[in-house]
């Protein structure tokens, strides 16, 4: 256990992914006034150098987040067409944490979100991460926020965390629920969290990740969240987003392993504007990111 660490991937195209969903569903839920709670189980270490030594050594980034910036240039288009509102957000909000065409710095969930929270209404942030090293980089890199009491950090497991926090007391919040599924027993842990949680909070906005791999248990993830989520007269969406595979470069070995290629999205209670939102951005992602063959895109919503 723990050897998985996200500054490998930061920045890579699950990523882009799901903080292109994380950004979108945040805008809705920070529309009211009312203040919100945003719970990440997950946290990770909540800023990556996309100039160091993790991020250089896996090279995710370069098919990610810095391909998407390298096409969008200076004038927020592809292909001459404007990026999806979406798309052009997220963009917006990762741009905000480098120098004008200096990408050093990949933000992950927790910056992502904290950027977006309001003080003035009391949003607050639960940060969970429980990694040695991870879990002191957040702390560091939180303090440096100055946000107070805006934002908490605890190294702790985020599943059983999660249960001592929910319904919270603005009955208002987004959990997200992002592990690295290292160990196969993650997977039957996020579906037992969400039935657990979505009996003690019952309306509140959950979104889950997970890699689309071929591991059984990778696969009936969004078939079994779907079922809980039918069951209990639920709305969802389901979204998932493939850069496929690319062709081998030359001297490279035939049947080499490619690595991720494909993630999903699972979210419960989605706000009504996600659907629409993403039926705009992702093609327009898929058409920077996409390398070939099995590249592909899916968006599916249904229930209460
Ligand atoms: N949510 C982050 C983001 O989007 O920037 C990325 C999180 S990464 C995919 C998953 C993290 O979960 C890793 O940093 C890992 O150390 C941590 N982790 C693994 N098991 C955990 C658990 N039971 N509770 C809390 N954190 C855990």
């Amino acid at each position: 256990m723990f050897s998985y660490r996200h500054g490998f991937h930061a920045g890579n195209h699950a990523d882009v992914f799901k903080h292109l969903v994380l950004v979108a569903t945040l805008r809705h839920l920070l529309a009211k006034d009312a203040p919100l709670w945003v719970i990440d189980t997950h946290s990770g270490a909540g800023l990556y150098r996309l100039d160091g030594d993790y991020a250089g050594t896996s090279g995710e980034a370069q098919d990610g987040i810095l391909k998407l910036v390298d096409a969008v240039g200076a004038h927020n288009e592809i292909d001459g067409k404007a990026l999806a509102p979406a798309l052009a957000d997220y963009l917006q909000q990762v741009r905000d944490f480098n120098r004008p065409g200096d990408w050093r710095v990949y933000p992950g969930s927790p910056f992502i979100a904290q950027k977006l929270l309001r003080s003035e209404v009391r949003d607050k942030l639960k940060l969970f991460e429980l990694h040695p090293s991870d879990s002191k980089a957040l702390a560091g890199n939180v303090a440096q926020l100055n946000a107070g009491r805006q934002v908490s950090v605890a190294r702790e497991d985020g599943f059983e965390a999660l249960r001592a926090l929910l319904p919270p007391p603005s009955r208002r919040a987004l959990v997200l629920v992002d592990p690295s599924y290292e160990i196969k027993s993650d997977y039957g842990k996020v579906l037992a969290t969400l039935r657990d949680s979505l009996q003690r909070f019952a309306t509140g906005c959950y979104a889950v990740w997970y890699p689309v791999i071929p591991r059984p248990e990778a696969h009936e993830l969004p078939r079994k969240l779907r079922t809980l989520a039918n069951q209990l007269h639920k709305p969802w969406l389901h979204a998932t987003f493939s850069i496929g595979q690319r062709a081998a470069a030359a001297g490279e070995a035939a049947g080499a392993r490619p690595g991720l290629t494909a993630s999903g999205m699972f979210l419960v209670n989605p706000p009504h504007t996600l659907k629409p939102a993403l039926e705009a951005a992702l093609p327009q992602l898929l058409q920077v990111l996409g390398r070939g063959r099995g590249q592909g895109q899916l968006i599916e919503a249904g229930g209460a």
